[in-house]
């Protein structure tokens, strides 16, 4: 924040020609985090409510700074969005979860790793191509790994990313629609797109929480929406064991929350689950 606050501040007293500069700044210092292999994948645990099991993680990225402090990514995910960084990234980024996802001895299990997808890694089948190489080097099978789609996302090409991940889906990887109720295109994306399992957003499960029930009526649509549709669901940003054992009422077992685990690193994540 501080890094990318400075940027700011340097560009709105400079005005605009220093503006681009101090966007290319930014520019230059994503391509030395690539360079460095900078973008490192954090793990959030998924776990069934009903008996504690870990279902699986979701991989959420960190930048690494060199004096060892992390940057999240709302802080230069839409930058390196803007600048098409973001492709090479999130390929660097693959490579380590799904080493990780082998050292997490998940192979032979249905334990699986869910990785954040921007619809642009869809333009062409490269991504899935090297995904299926990767799985199949480490030991894994595809079902050890999903992927999650943003609901908050447009496709500038709904044909071609349908035809994308079906290739996905062929190959057994599971599709994630990410965020859902809060996109703009409703539930349109489940009809048109090969999705598995919505993922309920932290908005939602909110409303969970005592007096703030006005908007709890969504949160009940999208669950009977998913039941109807024959989709499985994770909620997110579960705080509170009241938030789990009301999820469970509404039959949704699969939890993602501080109430079970904050995102850590792969070594943290594996003591974790040893301690468990
Ligand atoms: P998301 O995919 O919706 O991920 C969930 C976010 O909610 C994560 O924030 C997670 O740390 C946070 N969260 C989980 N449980 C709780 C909880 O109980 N309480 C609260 N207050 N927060 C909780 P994070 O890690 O900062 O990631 C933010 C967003 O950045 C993600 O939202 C995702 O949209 C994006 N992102 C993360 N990693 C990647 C990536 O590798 N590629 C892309 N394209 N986007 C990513
Ligand atoms: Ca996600
Ligand atoms: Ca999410
Ligand atoms: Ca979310």
């Amino acid at each position: 924040s501080l890094l990318i606050a400075t940027l700011v501040a340097a560009a709105l007293a400079l005005g605009m020609h220093k503006l681009l500069k101090s966007r290319s700044s930014l520019d230059f210092l994503l391509r030395e985090g690539l360079r460095r292999n900078a973008f490192v994948p954090f793990y959030q645990p998924i776990v069934d409510s009903r008996d504690g099991r870990i279902l699986g993680a979701e991989a959420l990225i960190r930048w690494r700074r060199a004096d060892g402090s992390f940057v999240p990514p709302g802080q230069f995910i839409p930058y390196a969005e803007d600048s098409g960084l973001i492709l090479p990234i999130t390929e660097q980024l693959t490579r380590q979860v799904i080493k990780d996802v082998a050292r997490f001895g998940w192979a032979g299990t249905d334990q699986f790793v869910s990785i954040n997808l921007v619809p642009e890694q869809l333009d062409s089948p490269s991504y899935g191509q090297s995904l299926s190489q990767l799985i199949a080097e480490q030991g894994l099978q595809s079902r050890n790994v999903s992927v999650e789609i943003t609901e908050r996302r447009q496709f500038h090409d709904l044909v071609k990313g349908r035809q994308m991940l079906s290739l996905l889906v062929q190959a057994g990887i599971e599709i994630k629609l990410d965020d859902a109720g809060t996109g703009f295109g409703g539930f349109s994306y489940v009809q048109e797109l090969p999705i598995g399992t919505l993922k309920i957003d932290k908005m939602f499960v909110d409303t969970l929480r005592s007096g703030s029930d006005a908007k709890r009526p969504v949160l009940d649509a999208i669950v009977q929406f998913a039941r109807q549709s024959g989709l499985q669901t994770i909620a997110e940003g579960v705080e509170t064991e009241d938030q789990v054992h009301k999820l469970a009422a509404m039959g949704v077992y699969a939890i993602q929350g501080y109430v079970y685990g904050r995102p850590q690193s792969a070594e943290d994540f594996m003591r974790w689950m040893a301690d468990r």
